[in-house]
């Protein structure tokens, strides 16, 4: 429902109070904004910007993808076991000698959750390390550098890509200098992943819990 259709449906019970948009992904009460304005295209604005909601920032929100929150397939997809895994081991080996605990990593998958990410429309399960990647910056302890990962294009062309080609760009900031590399990834390489070193079971379930 757009705006408009909201505005012109509902606008006398909107006033009173009864009844309101809500944000499909935090779930958060939402206002018009603009509808009656000529030179601003009118949207539905969250009250404050959350952390927990990419889109409650306006810059931001129209340039995201949208979510599909039916689709329960992706997330069974990534709880098998193996794909757990495989999600691990890329994010451990992209991060280089950094450090990459588990904990850490459920920490991320807790994150990921929280925003929604797993409902991107588009989303597959080979793309879900590239998010979290993005999720924080990490630091490398012993050399003393940061990193941080970045989609270089709109998080949109990317969930519509078939290959992850040149699409996630790794930035170290050393003291010397920033140091900038672009990753590739397809759905082959990481099938072809190999995640037998890992000696015990990953659960990821319960931090999977639905918002
Ligand atoms: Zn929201």
């Amino acid at each position: 429902m757009t705006p408009e259709e909201f505005s012109k449906k509902y606008q006398s019970e909107y006033e009173k109070g009864l009844i309101y948009p809500i944000c499909p992904n935090c779930r958060k009460k939402l206002h018009l904004y603009g509808i009656s304005s000529l030179t601003q295209k009118a949207r539905f604005d969250h009250l404050n910007q959350s952390s927990n909601c990419e889109l409650s920032d306006p810059k931001k929100a129209k340039d995201f993808p949208s979510y599909d929150f039916n689709n329960d397939e992706i997330i069974k997809e990534y709880l098998i076991q193996e794909n757990q895994r495989k999600v691990y081991v890329l994010c451990k080996k992209l991060l280089g000698n950094t450090k990459f605990e588990y904990c850490k990593f459920y920490e991320l998958i807790e994150i990921a959750n929280k925003r929604n990410i797993f409902y991107y429309k588009g989303l597959k399960v080979w793309m879900i390390l590239y998010i979290l990647l993005t999720l924080q910056d990490f630091k490398n302890e012993k050399k003393d550098y940061m990193i941080r990962f970045v989609i270089k294009d709109l998080l949109v062309k990317t969930l519509n890509g078939e290959s992850l080609k040149n699409e996630i760009q790794k930035i170290e900031k050393h003291r010397t200098g920033t140091k900038t590399r672009y990753i590739e990834m397809t759905e082959d390489f990481f099938k072809s992943t190999d995640d037998s070193w890992i000696k015990f079971i990953l659960n990821s379930e319960r931090y999977l819990r639905k918002n």
